[in-house]
């Protein structure tokens, strides 16, 4: 680990000003970025400890939504009565990630912030574009079993390993951030970037931007929510593929879907083609599968990773039947 100078704030506004120093990075639970600091992958200069900052309510909005404080516990946003009952879909996604000390830790914008868990990029012996830009990408030609096969580039193909953002994808969260030039409000559909051809440049948060808290909106009456996460063993794992449903029936008819990929894309993969497919047609398995092809149609599989096209489908099939099933 590399020296770097300490500084706390117990407010947004101080927060964001001592952040202002070269190559500062904020932390709260470190779930992430303390064994990135270890690995000398991350290497900031000045660290800003925002964890005495009060953002960790949950309330109601004036809409009806849901306000979540930045610095809210991933543990106590699963378990809250109101995500519990009315978006389930995010309570569930938060207890298929991690293990329940990590879950104590993390916060909600922390967990937006997460950093891919491509081998190569956490091992500073190997070239990546992610880590160190223009050197390569190490994953192309080497084991790539876990990486993307929706938004991925030439220079790139990590993907993003948040399961909340997922969930909160297909919820249609906004995200609000604090930082030099004042407040704003970001749709997370708007939040992420695809790599590109600077996969160092995963979201449009400026330098020293601090993300507050997170909304969701109040959901129409009858709403149903599931996420689905397929992995390699039972728990303390990511997502092979995951997905994310919410829906809205009228009788067997889809009125309205939101749909998200987890695993399987370089950021939380909100799917359109997916909902299109789906809005106003019957819950059939057959229009679960047409809208399966219809969001997987653009993938690009690598040489270990193929597997992902095939099974990305059946969950997001599954999904579907646990939500309509439940209707
Ligand atoms: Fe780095 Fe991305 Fe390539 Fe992994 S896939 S080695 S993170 S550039």
């Amino acid at each position: 680990m590399r020296p770097f100078e300490y500084r706390k704030s117990g407010n947004v506004t101080g927060a964001v000003q001592a952040a202002a120093a070269e190559q500062a990075k904020f932390v709260a639970g470190g779930t992430t970025l303390i064994d990135l600091m270890k690995l000398d992958v991350e290497t900031p200069r000045t660290l800003v400890d925002i964890n005495s900052i009060p953002l960790t309510k949950i309330e109601r909005d004036a809409d009806g939504g849901l306000m979540i404080g930045a610095m809210v516990r991933n543990s106590d946003l699963a378990h809250d009565k109101a995500v519990v009952a009315e978006y389930p879909v995010l309570s569930q996604a938060l207890l298929s990630g991690a293990s329940p000390q990590l879950r104590n830790m993390a916060t909600t914008g922390g967990n937006l912030l997460q950093r891919t868990r491509c081998y190569y990029f956490r091992d500073i012996a190997y070239p990546c574009n992610k880590r160190e830009p223009g050197t390569g990408c190490s994953a192309l030609d080497g084991f790539n079993r876990i990486h993307a096969v929706l938004g991925t580039s030439e220079h790139c193909i990590a993907t993003h390993p948040s399961d909340m953002a997922v969930a909160m994808m297909a919820l249609e969260a906004v995200v609000h951030t604090s930082g030099p030039k004042g407040e704003r409000s970001i749709p997370l559909n708007e939040f992420y970037r695809v790599p590109g051809d600077t996969p160092n440049v995963e979201n449009v948060l400026a330098p020293g931007e601090l993300i507050t808290h997170v909304t969701l909106p109040k959901l129409p009456a009858g709403t149903r929510s599931h996420y689905l996460k397929r992995r390699d063993r039972a728990s303390y794992e990511f997502a092979l593929a995951s997905a994310a449903v919410v829906a809205n029936l009228e009788g067997r008819r889809i009125r309205r879907v939101r749909i998200a990929f987890g695993g399987i894309a370089t950021k939380p993969w909100r799917s359109p083609e997916a909902e299109r497919a789906l809005e106003g047609k019957e819950a059939t398995e057959a229009n679960f599968r047409a809208a399966a092809e219809a969001a997987l149609r653009g993938a690009k599989p690598m040489h270990d990773n193929a597997f992902k096209v095939e099974l990305a489908k059946r969950t997001l099939v599954s999904t579907l039947k646990t939500v309509t099933q439940t209707a």
